[in-house]
Order: structure tokens, then sequence, then C-alpha cells
């Protein structure tokens, strides 16, 4: 009995500790300053960064503050999820590259052209992507954003401007809108007054359906390929008008993990993903490694996860010349919870998502040339294998509707397509005018004429998954009468 009352006060006591100890200093580094002008989140929104699961609503309005007080920062909408939320996009750099920010992007683009050979890196920001909880039940990500951008609008420091001046940062503070307010809701009518780390409490057992999928169930994190959903559309928007050199995607994963991010499993990366690619991954791994040392957190990396599938978030990068990065955090669920590794605090899990926010850009800088030149060699050696490509040419005789949409598809890719001229008969397939469409095999596009001539290619994973394989003739790739 005496141990069970010493065990109930020890994680009384904790728990008390948990919350009354919390401010935004326990996130942000403290060998700097802040601009007081910058209003931080909690003067916004009403409560600490970690204290409550931030609703989707006032992490926008918090953002929209800051753009309106911050000179580093822009904001924009990108669209409605289907609930009616907006889709934003915050563009952070210095107040100078602001001045100047489509000519940055211009430049940037121009790397990846013919061009590209004769552009210099050397002043070229690098562009990194970082976007927050696509699972709207894996929150931490998301709720990590109030302390980040806060930290990106008011942290002070030479280096931070030297960083602000060669790195262009486009935050997606919710890539999920709709599943992080369903979550929300249900991890703050449920919390105790005195937090209960207890798993059987319902706090930690959501309904169906949850918060990991949009409002129609679907599960976004499969969706960078089709682009089917509103939220997907806004961000490959934004890629592809980017084309970003680093894309960074914040999940959660079981109570009882600590933190990994990637490399992920080395057998399990798709074999079009070039090798340096995982190199860089791995380099960019060693900042990750030293900023969670530095505040004591566990973490593992090259197992368990896969960079496989290319309509993930931290694999269509690979595929694009870019390098995606996964991170997934042991979740709280709600606010604190046991863990076979102790209790695990809301805030915990927020501050190690902070720090692997701050230790991308810090990698992103260090390693900006080589990044920046990685990429344009990627497009260089992608434009000498297109020159050896046939145009292709798909459709389906019976239901035109169908290759309408692929077509749809390929084009939300910046993969142009027309259709095709004359009803044409191709290796032995009859192709009719109105229900078949070409892809030029002389245009620049990321990595289509590879992904299409080898195995397990992109375009038939589209096909898969919206058009049922087997009713398209695609059988290769044919030349096709001009
Ligand atoms: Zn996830």
């Amino acid at each position: 009995m005496k141990k069970i009352v010493l065990v109930l006060s020890i994680l009384i006591f904790q728990n008390s500790i948990a919350q009354e100890k919390l401010d935004l200093n326990y996130y942000l580094p403290q060998d700097i300053s802040y601009n007081a002008d910058i209003p931080t989140p909690k003067e916004i929104i009403g409560h600490e960064v970690g204290e409550w699961h931030v609703t989707h609503d006032k992490l926008m309005f918090y953002m929209q503050t800051l753009a309106q007080a911050s000179g580093r920062i822009s904001i924009e909408n990108r669209g409605s999820t289907f609930e009616g939320r907006p889709v934003l996009l915050l563009t952070v750099t210095s107040p100078k590259n602001h001045q100047n920010i489509e000519k940055i992007r211009q430049d940037h683009i121009a790397l990846t052209e013919s061009s590209g050979n004769s552009v210099s890196v050397e002043e070229q920001p690098i562009i990194v992507y970082q976007g927050f909880s696509i699972h709207g039940n894996e929150p931490s990500g998301a709720n990590a954003g109030l302390a980040y951008a806060y930290y990106l609008a008011a942290a002070e420091s030479p280096e931070i401007e030297a960083m602000l001046d060669k790195t262009v940062i486009l935050m997606d503070p919710s890539f999920n809108p709709d599943g992080l307010q369903r979550f929300a809701y249900w991890a703050n009518t449920n919390k105790s007054i005195n937090l209960n780390p207890d798993n059987n409490e319902r706090e930690y057992h959501e309904v169906w359906p949850g918060g990991r999928s949009n409002h129609y169930w679907f599960d976004m994190n499969r969706d960078w390929l089709p682009v089917q959903l509103p939220e997907s559309r806004a961000r490959i928007e934004t890629f592809h008008k980017w084309l970003p050199n680093i894309l960074t995607d914040h999940h959660e994963m079981g109570t009882n993990s600590t933190f990994f991010f990637q490399p992920g499993e080395p057998t399990r990366v798709h074999p079009l993903t070039p090798k340096i690619n995982q190199e860089l991954t791995a380099e960019i791994g060693t900042y990750h490694a030293k900023a969670l040392d530095k505040i004591g957190s566990l973490y593992y990396s090259e197992e368990n996860y896969d960079d496989y599938y290319y309509g993930k978030g931290s694999t269509f990068p690979d595929v694009n010349g870019s390098i995606g990065i996964l991170f997934e955090q042991g979740s709280s669920r709600g606010h604190i919870q046991e863990s076979e590794n102790g209790l695990l605090t809301f805030p915990f899990t927020v501050r190690n998502q902070f720090t692997t926010a701050l230790s991308t850009i810090e990698a992103a800088k260090n390693m900006r040339t080589k990044i920046l030149e990685y990429q344009r060699d990627f497009y260089a050696q992608l434009r000498n294998e297109a020159t050896k490509e046939k145009s292709i040419v798909f459709g389906d005789s019976k239901d035109g509707a169908k290759a309408w949409h692929l077509a749809e598809i390929l084009k939300r890719h910046k993969i142009k397509v027309h259709e095709l001229a004359n009803d044409a008969t191709i290796a032995g397939k009859n192709y009719k005018k109105g229900h078949s469409y070409v892809v030029p095999a002389n245009q620049k596009i990321q990595d289509w004429s590879r992904l299409c001539s080898k195995s397990a290619p992109l375009l038939p994973t589209a096909f898969f998954m919206i058009f049922r394989l087997g009713h398209f003739h695609w059988p290769s790739m044919w030349t096709i009468p001009k």
C-alpha cells in the first residue's frame, strides 16, 4: 500500500511539474535573444504551446498574426479544405529576400533548366519545405509549428540573419487542417484537470473516425502521387512552383517508441532514388542526432520505415531532385501518457519536433551549395536521358473519361500531355482520337522518363490506384506517328 501511495505521489508530482513549469523557454534555444515586438503564441491563442492541443483556427490566427508582425514572414492561402478551412503557407526568409522573392524563385528554377550548368550556386538560397501533421492525430508537429514559427520570426543572432539570407523556408503549418481540428477537439474535450497518464484514460482512445484522415477519411499521406484532394493539390502546386531542395514530413508513431528520422531501412528504398540522395539524407541526419543529443532525447534511424512509395510526403521529393525526410515521434496521443520509456508528456514530443525542424534548417544552411549542386546535376542527367526516350501514348477506347483523368493527374505534376491528333494503331493496339493522350518525350519533367521506362514505375502506380491496372493499354512505350 505504501508503495502504491509513493508511486501515486511521484506521478502526481511529475504531472504537476509537467503542467506548472511549462513555458515557451522549454522549447527555445536560450543562447540568443528574442525580439520583444513579436507576440508569443500564448499572447495570441491564450495557452502555452503543449498545454492544450492547438485547434486549427487558433493555429491559423497565430500564423496570420506573425505574418503581420514580422518582415521575415509572408502568408498566403492556397485553397480550402472540405470543411472550409484555409490551406495556408508561410514563406520565411530575410526581409531583403522578400523584396526579391519572385526573382529568387525564378533563379532557383533556372538551376533545374538546361541553362542550369551556367548558374552559380554560390549565392543562391536553398529552399526548404517543412510540413506538419499530415495525420491530424499525430499532433506534436503542428503544435511544434507554433514555437517554430515564433522562433523564425523572433530569434535574433548573426547566425540566424545569415541563415535567413541563404534560405527560403516554405512552412506548411498543418498538412491536414480538418484532421488536426478533429483530433484537438477529442484530446482537449477528454483532458482531465489533473492530467492522468493511465493508458486506459478515455483521452488516449480517440473514437472512430479519428483525426488521421481528412474530412472524407482519406489518408493524405498516400495522395502525393494521385493528388486527388484539395490539401494535396495545394502542396503539389507549391512543390512544383518552388522545387524545394529539402522537404520534411513530421509524423508520430506508437507511444512506446522514441524518435525516428530518415534515412529509413536501407533495403526498402525505391531503386530509382539516387544513392547520393540517401547519402545526403544521412548527412542531414547527423544534425538531427546532434540536436537531439543536446536535449537528451532518444532517437533512431535506418530501420522500421521505408522510403519506397512515391505517394508519401517523405518519398515523393526523392524522385524529384529533392530530399524528403520523414520524422516520427512516439505519440503521447493526449497530454501525458505512460510508456515503456517512462511518462511521455505532450510538450516533450513537441520539443523533439521543434528541435528537428531547427536541425533541418541548420543542415540546409551548412550543406547549401552541395545540395543545390545535387539538384542541378539531377536535372542535367534527366535531360540527358530524356533525349534517348520515346514519347508515350495511352488511352482506353471504351472509357475516354479514365484516360482524361489520368491526363489530369499528369498535368497536376506539370507533365505536358496532349490529345492524340488522329486514330492510330501502335504495336497492334488501337488508339482512338478523343480517348487517347500523348506524353511527349521532349519536355522537362522531373523524373518521368525514368519512371515510365523502368520497373515499378510512377505512372502505372497512379493507374493502379485510380483506374484499375489492366484496363488501360500500357504494355510499354512506343514511338507514335507525328
Ligand atoms: Zn503519420
